[in-house]
């Protein structure tokens, strides 16, 4: 299949937008044409090699788009269908097999390999092979190749090129609260970043009928919106000392819930002294690799409890239907977040991105 894809051939990038051939289904994937993919701050890791991969190499892990064809081993979705991709894990090792795929032990492989689970190269452009599968899709390109266990089917009543960031950073900010804390209406919660997952998050806990739901960062606009989507408290970092005003809000007890989505090891070792006494903290951004933080060991022995969260603790063949049905009842409006970019726009959309002044770019395909 002849389309364009956005290539990262170089640490640092840019994406160069080129000419590639994707292959035609094996027998267990899925081909999609691509309607809209969301970028999400993973793909501009990897396009900076904070975490080394394979390059050059084809991103994209929030895709959406129409059922192409299917290989003769897939039954779940057939063509026609409008799917939403999320992250790849491998149902075979003991903690697939246990029913814990979030901690699925093949996961790195299959996500950020470069290569399918048989080693195979899917995106050539001429002779060359294009590193392929990133997140089981590879989505930044006019068509991907998926696989039963990272597709979702979703709703044809909703427009498709809204929902890829479900696929990733929605479902892991909203599926922090309402899958990991899962909190008892009432609960209070402190939220650090309000980029694109700390705002689902902001969602997350007013579905949740959390009644103080704080939200902290440096951006005025963003606070702005985290109002605007449900936040009973706002903290400008800029100016407020976030910890001290997290006990002030709270009556000096710290908050139930703490989640720290900006990827700052400062910030997160501010953030853990705002768990209350029987809290817990869960930590979903991603520093540089080797941050540390340090911990005060007595904090933590008065039943605190942190934990790293991936992809919102989501089963999304659960969970992303059940948020788009949120969003039908207006009671889940994360496209207040995106705006559009073409695939020609990616460093655009990934600079607006990084700069802070767009909070979930979606590059929509022609
Ligand atoms: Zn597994
Ligand atoms: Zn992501």
């Amino acid at each position: 299949m002849q389309t364009q894809a956005a290539v990262v051939r170089a640490k640092g990038g840019p994406f160069s937008v080129e000419d590639v051939v994707i292959s035609e289904p094996a027998d267990d994937q899925i081909l999609v044409k691509m309607v809209a993919v969301g970028m999400c701050h993973t793909d501009l890791t990897i396009r900076d090699q904070n975490m080394e991969t394979m390059l050059p190499m084809v991103l994209g892990h929030e895709g959406a788009g129409i059922v192409e064809k299917v290989g003769s081993h897939v039954t779940k979705v057939k063509p026609g269908d409008h799917v939403v991709m999320t992250f790849h894990t491998c149902g075979q090792c003991g903690n697939c097999l246990a029913g814990n795929h979030l901690s699925c032990e093949n996961a790195f492989g299959l996500n950020f390999g470069g290569v399918t689970h048989t080693g195979d190269c899917t995106i050539h452009a001429g002779d060359e092979r294009l590193g392929c599968s990133f997140f089981g899709q590879s989505s930044f390109a006019g068509y991907a190749l998926t696989y039963e266990r990272n597709t979702v089917p979703v709703d044809k009543s909703v427009p498709l090129e809204l929902l890829g960031p479900l696929g990733c950073g929605v479902q892991t900010g909203a599926g922090s609260v309402l899958n990991a804390f899962d909190p008892p209406a009432g609960s209070d919660i402190v939220i650090f970043g309000a980029g694109a997952v700390g705002l689902s998050a902001v969602m997350g806990a007013v579905i949740a009928n959390c009644t103080t739901i704080i939200c902290v960062d440096i951006k005025q606009n963003r606070l702005d919106l985290a109002l605007e989507l449900g936040a009973t408290h706002v903290i400008n970092a800029a100016d407020t000392n976030p910890v001290e005003e997290v006990m002030r809000l709270t009556g000096g007890k710290g908050a139930s819930y703490m989640l720290e989505t900006t990827g700052n090891a400062q910030v997160l070792e501010g953030a853990i002294y705002t768990i209350a006494m029987g809290g817990e903290g869960g930590i979903v951004g991603a520093p540089a690799m080797g941050s540390t933080v340090n911990i005060d060991v007595n904090f933590m022995l008065f039943n605190r409890r942190l934990r790293g969260i991936i992809e919102g603790d989501s089963n999304s063949d659960v969970f992303i239907p059940r948020l788009i049905e949120l969003y039908k009842q207006g009671k889940f409006p994360f496209d207040k977040l995106i705006k559009f970019y073409t695939l020609d726009q990616i460093n655009e959309a990934a600079a607006d991105s990084e700069n802070g002044s767009t909070l979930k770019p979606v590059l929509k395909f022609s």
